[in-house]
């Protein structure tokens, strides 16, 4: 049974200047649900995000993230969490090996674990003939399978995947959702933004941002009964047709 809350957020709202990015937001994330946060480009999930991984101090409102307050204990929500986006992942210039053997040793596991963490991703991407490769020379598809093994390298409570999946294929994203379906079987909670509404379904419950504000969260069957759709991608399209922002 999913019941352990390990996000929770109440009102929690970001301002820049008088320009209110996140607004008021409230929502909890139970242990091993994958959560899917979506909404146009501009609605705040990069904002959102930053202040639940402790990067970033709300204006106002109440988080915490594996049962840490972001005010007071970003630390330990940096520690407790794992993190994987487009842009910041792996080292290009470094092989397959040595990128797991850099993150391993950045969160502090013991050399034994790493070489024993390495052998099992290595063997489960299927990559043991190109653990010796620089990670440059990977198709871009086995890079993302591979930065999102290195998130989850030092086994966190909570995963944040910051669109993991741009710019590849269907079959090539099926196989990422895979991994992901795995890590959640394991306890490991899953928030992702995605573009992909094919991902949406894929999502326990999935969340959709509107201008700084959830306009709605349920589970993609629910959603769609509600907004009467056929699909997550109509339901979108209802809800964030009613944005002002648009970037
Ligand atoms: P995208 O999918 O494009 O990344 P998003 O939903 O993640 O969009 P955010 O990046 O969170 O949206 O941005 C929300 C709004 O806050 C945008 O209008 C953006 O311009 C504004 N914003 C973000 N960071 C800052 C900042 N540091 N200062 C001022 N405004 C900001």
């Amino acid at each position: 049974m999913m019941t352990e809350s390990v996000i929770i957020t109440d009102k929690l709202t970001k301002r820049f200047s008088n320009f209110t990015a996140v607004d008021a937001i409230s929502f909890d994330v139970k242990k091993g649900e994958i959560f899917g946060f979506l909404g146009a480009n501009g609605a705040g999930k990069t904002t959102a995000m930053r202040m639940l991984c402790g990067l970033s101090v709300p204006s106002s409102g109440k988080a915490s993230v594996a049962g840490f307050d972001v005010y007071k204990q970003a630390e330990d929500i940096k520690r407790s969490i794992g993190y994987m986006s487009q842009k910041f992942s792996l080292y290009e210039d470094l092989t397959v090996k040595e990128n797991m053997q850099f993150y391993g040793g950045i969160y502090g596991m013991s050399d034994k674990a790493i070489k024993q963490k390495t052998a099992y991703v290595l063997n489960t991407l299927h990559l043991q003939n190109e653990a010796k490769k620089l990670v440059r020379s990977l198709p871009l598809g086995w890079k993302q399978k591979l930065a999102f093994s290195v998130a989850i390298f030092h086994e966190p409570s909570i995963v944040f995947l910051d669109e993991p999946t741009g710019g590849v294929d269907p079959v090539t994203r099926r196989e990422f959702w895979n991994l992901i379906y795995e890590a959640a079987e394991n306890g490991i909670t899953i928030f992702v933004t995605t573009h992909y509404m094919d991902e949406a379904e894929y999502c326990n419950r999935v969340s959709i941002m509107v201008d700084g504000k959830i306009e709605a969260l349920d589970s993609p069957k629910s959603l769609k009964q509600t907004f009467q759709a056929g699909s997550m991608d109509e339901v979108f399209l209802k809800l964030a047709r009613k944005a002002v922002r648009s970037e």
